[in-house]
């Protein structure tokens, strides 16, 4: 029985950092919406797209207001989407495999962040095919930031200025320099496969959203989980995409939302990436 006396106040926390997700998911909604846009995420409060009326704050519960109301508006009956509740309950979710996978710890706190970051990207590319420059660029620095109090993203930094300097600098030093490494990793890699494409096409087939994005996502994951990243989304972009123009028959030509693909790859990246870069790293013998 004593063991119970340590689950409960985790069972409590869990309960509540996922209510916390839900609710910041309801804030990604509005950012979703109104960033490509370039309208205020604070001002005016919520109203229906078809008849204007006001949400009511007990029709903005989370994800429970879509249910009671059948996904319809309470006044005019249009039909409010699917991506609403499904946003909220992503962002709950994955708060709360933050905190079952860090503790918590700044570490948890930081991907939490990222989670946000990256649904954002993956609706907004999704909708409009838009990575919101505002988005890729407070994420940036946001990154930056995280990695003074976190530990480094993949110790390739730490690695590197071993070498340089034969002697290990101070944690906060190598973090800074793997978020770095990771975001010249990422945007870098993406930047140049884009050139290489209009080269050889003559038009553009990747927007610099994208290489932008993982600029982003490459000062959070550091440069291993970056190119893993880049290796995931691409196989799935891919899978998906190939799947879709089957099924709709759409031509060739449709424009694929890589950024989406790239934002769900580094969701997966960020909890089961390690032990794949790990096990990569011990066949190719590298320590
Ligand atoms: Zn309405």
């Amino acid at each position: 029985m004593w063991q119970s006396r340590k689950v409960l106040p985790e069972i409590l926390i869990g309960v509540y950092v996922f209510c916390f997700g839900l609710v910041i998911g309801s804030f990604l909604n509005v950012c979703i919406l109104r960033i490509p846009e370039h309208k205020s995420i604070v001002a005016p409060p919520s109203a229906c797209p078809k008849c204007s009326v006001r949400i009511r704050p007990y029709d903005n519960i989370p994800v429970v207001s879509w249910l009671i109301l059948g996904g319809k508006c309470r006044s005019c009956k249009a039909k409010i989407s699917p991506m609403y509740p499904l946003v909220e309950l992503l962002t709950g979710l994955l708060f709360l495999a933050c905190y079952f996978a860090f503790g918590l710890t700044a570490e948890a706190l930081k991907w939490a962040v990222f989670s946000a970051l990256m649904i954002v990207l993956v609706f907004t590319d999704l909708r409009e095919r838009i990575l919101p420059d505002v988005v890729n660029y407070s994420g940036f620095v946001l990154a930056l930031l995280f990695s003074f109090f976190t530990l480094p993203a993949d110790g390739t930094a730490g690695w590197i200025l071993r070498k340089a300097f034969a002697f290990s600098p101070p944690i906060p030093a190598q973090s800074l320099f793997d978020a770095l490494l990771g975001a010249a990793v990422g945007s870098g890699l993406l930047w140049l496969v884009s050139e290489a494409y209009f080269r050889l096409r003559g038009r553009e087939g990747m927007g610099l959203g994208d290489v932008k994005m993982m600029l982003m996502a490459g000062a959070f994951l550091g440069a291993k989980r970056t190119l893993l990243t880049i290796l995931a989304g691409s196989v799935l972009g891919s899978i998906l995409g190939i799947a879709f123009i089957l099924v709709r028959r759409k031509q060739s030509d449709y424009e694929l939302p890589f950024g989406t693909f790239l934002g769900m790859a580094a969701v997966l990246v960020m909890f089961f990436g390690t032990p794949l870069v790990n096990w990569y790293q011990s066949l190719l013998m590298i320590r």
